[in-house]
Formats: structure tokens, sequence, C-alpha cells
């Protein structure tokens, strides 16, 4: 019997080990992919979808030719399980399925439990494969609104500025307004200085209400109501604060950190079970706490795709080892960007069309 290899999850880091398998197939291994969508995301292009520089079939990896080149087969569905004793990984429509080498490559899901009343009245942008319908009935709602709206953004990390910066360049014919929260004392808190000044500017040049130090702790049918207990009206909130590991996964037995992210050693191996392996935001990497972002799930692929090869041979691993620094470039909205690397910066269009360039190259590696 074939060993048999299965991918939990269609994120960044596996899209190249599949891109990788399909180059050099695995030599007497059974390969099955599960993923709850055949499209999955690529968030570096999500803004600009948003802002609508990109249409969707421009941001999205179609799973399936990828999955059949690598010679796997595709479940479209989600796992909501692991029999570790067994072996065996529990999925939404399928009977459990065997495994003899497991990894799992799912995102985040949103701290919703944060706030009281976020589950019902807050829109959360993760997992991004669901935030497409929600963003486009926002968009219905806005353009039937009798008058401008206010849109209140939860989060001043580079996610929820980049969102909130392109959902105000696509809205424009709208004039809605916009709010940002944060609970932090600054916006941009993992950036350098002058990137958070650059983007205090571009939100003030641009009529967005920042609100620090204001972590909001309900949410309700009018607006927020913040730590403070004061209540502010909004007809929209968005929520992009930091995420989560998934539910089930407390189920597992694999060891997780505090926010619920699976522990995984250099290898990208779990602490807790040498054959299964996690990579990119749900990955919680014991020696190095890294921030959750895509470049880190595109960076872990290729020593992923290397170890899951090796420990099927019974060949040794390779550590992956993240930079210290590594650039960011964060668009304004409008096709205008800042570049952010350890203490540096710099911005303008140009680097737009550079960010642009780099997108649109990786798409195509996989598309
Ligand atoms: C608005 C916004 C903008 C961002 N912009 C950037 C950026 O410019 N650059 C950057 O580096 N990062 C950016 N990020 C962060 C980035 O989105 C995440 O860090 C990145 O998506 C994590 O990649 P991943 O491969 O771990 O998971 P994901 O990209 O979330 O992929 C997870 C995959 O697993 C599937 N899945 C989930 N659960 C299950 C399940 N139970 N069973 C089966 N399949 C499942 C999903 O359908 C999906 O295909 C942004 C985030 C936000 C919110």
């Amino acid at each position: 019997m074939p060993n048999h290899l299965v991918l939990i999850g269609g994120g960044h880091s596996h899209v190249e080990v599949l891109r990788q398998f399909a180059l050099k197939p695995l030599p007497d291994t059974r390969l099955t992919l599960i993923c709850q969508t055949a499209h999955t995301p690529y968030s570096g292009m999500l803004p600009g979808y948003v802002a609508g520089h990109y249409r969707y079939e421009q941001v999205h990896i179609d799973l399936r030719p990828l999955a059949k080149a690598a010679g796997a087969e595709f479940y479209e569905t989600a796992a909501n399980g692991i029999d570790r004793a067994k072996q065996a990984v529990h999925t939404e429509q399928h009977p459990p399925l065997h495994y003899d080498q497991l990894s799992i490559n799912i995102g985040s899901t949103p701290n919703l439990a944060d706030a009281s009343g976020a589950r019902e009245h807050a829109i959360a942008v993760k997992p991004i494969r669901d935030f497409n319908q929600r963003w486009l009935n926002l968009l219905e709602r806005i353009k039937a609104a009798p008058a401008p709206m206010h849109i209140a953004v939860v989060g001043g990390g580079a996610g929820g500025i980049e969102l909130l910066l392109a959902m105000q360049y696509r809205l424009a014919p709208y004039q809605p307004r916009f709010s940002l929260w944060t609970r932090g004392a600054k916006i941009l808190p993992t950036h350098n200085t002058a990137v958070q000044k650059k983007f205090m500017q571009v939100l003030q040049a641009r009529g967005v209400e920042v609100h620090c130090q204001a972590p909001v702790s309900a949410v309700n049918s009018s607006g927020l109501i913040t730590a403070d207990t004061q209540h502010h009206t909004a007809d929209e909130v968005i929520w992009v604060t930091r995420a989560s590991g998934a539910d089930w996964l407390k189920q597992t037995g694999l060891a997780l950190d505090q926010n619920g992210f699976i522990e995984v050693a250099d290898t990208l191996q779990t602490r807790t079970d040498p054959s299964i392996f996690a990579a990119g935001d749900v990955a919680s990497m014991l020696n190095y706490p890294l921030e959750k972002s895509g470049v880190v799930a595109v960076r872990q692929a290729p020593i992923l795709a290397h170890n899951l090869r090796s420990a099927l041979n019974g060949q040794p691993l390779k550590p992956y080892r993240p930079q210290r620094h590594w650039l960011a470039l964060i668009s304004t909205g409008d096709p205008y960007a800042v570049a952010s690397r350890g203490p540096f910066t710099a911005s303008g269009r140009w680097l737009w069309h550079y960010k642009d360039w780099i997108d649109r190259r990786f798409m195509r590696r996989y598309n």
C-alpha cells in the first residue's frame, strides 16, 4: 500500500507544495487535498480586489487543476477533526480518511468572541474565503442606502487599514464616512514610526476618524461600544482584528498556543505529533514568534514541501529559519503603496506597480 499524504486546507503554503509535487511527483505516495472551497484567495491582492483594481478570478487560485497536476485527489469539504489514534481525518462530507502523514494549512478564524454581539452584527474579514460574499452584500447595501453610510473598521494593523482605504476608494461615488478603531496607542504597531506617520497622514487627508486606545467591547445593530462604555453609531462594522485558530483544533490533542494555533518546531512538524505538519497562520513556531502574514506562509512552503517528501522517504528534515525583517508593501486604496521593512520605508505610485508585478507573477505560478 502506498503512503497516504493528506493536505488539509488550500492556503498559501499548500498551493506551493502542490506545485512542487506537480513538478517532481512523489513516488509511491497517494496524495489528497481537502479544502472547503475550490477557489482560494491570495491575500496580497485582496485589498486590490476590493478597490476594484482586480477581478475575482485574478485574486483566486483554482485548486482543482493544481491538485490534478500534482496527482492529488481533491475533496471539496471542510475538515472538522483528526483522530490521531486511528490516523484519520474527519470531514463534513466524507467517511474518515486514513493518513500516514498530514499537513495543515487552514489559516485563521476571527476573534469575534472578544466583543459581545460582534458575531451577529460585525462583518468579519476572516476567513478570507467567505469575505467575498459579505463584501458584495455590503456593496449592495451601500448602493441602496438613501444617505451616505458610516463604516467603522475595527483593527489598526496593515489588514484593517489597507482594507479601509480600498473600500473608501471603491465607494467614493457613495461618499461613506469611515472610522478606524484600534486598542493600541498607535496604528500599525508592528511597523516603523515613519510608516505609522505616513498612514496617519493618508487617513487624515482622506477624512478617516482614527480612534487609538479604543478597544471595542461590543457591537450592536446601531454601532459599537468601546471599553469606556461609550456608544458610537455606525451603519456597518468591519472586523479585522487579530485572529485565532479554528475551534475544532482543540479536540485534536495537538499542543496549541494561547491563541489556539498549532505549536510547531523549526521543521514545521507539530510539537505533539511528528507525522503532522502545519504551516501559515495556523502554525505557531515555538522558536520564533511570527506575525500572521501570507508572506510567512509562502516562505514556509518550500521547506514544508521538502520536509513532507523527506519524512515519507525517511530522509533528514530541514529547519525553516525566518528572516528577521521582510518587505511589506501596503497599498493606500489608489494605485499607491508604502514599503516597510524593519527601519526602512519608501512610498510612491511606482511601489504599487512593483507590488502589482510581484502579485501577478505569484498568481501566474498557480493559475
Ligand atoms: C484584509 C487583509 C489583507 C491582507 N493583506 C496581506 C498582504 O498584503 N500580505 C500578506 O502577507 N498578508 C496579508 N494578510 C494576511 C493574510 O491574509 C494571512 O496571513 C494569510 O492568508 C495566511 O495564509 P494561510 O495560507 O495560512 O491561510 P489562508 O490563506 O487563510 O488559506 C487557508 C485555506 O484553508 C482552507 N480551509 C480553512 N479551514 C478549512 C477546513 N476546516 N478544512 C479544509 N479547508 C479549510 C480555506 O478555504 C483556504 O483555502 C492580509 C489579511 C487581511 C485580513
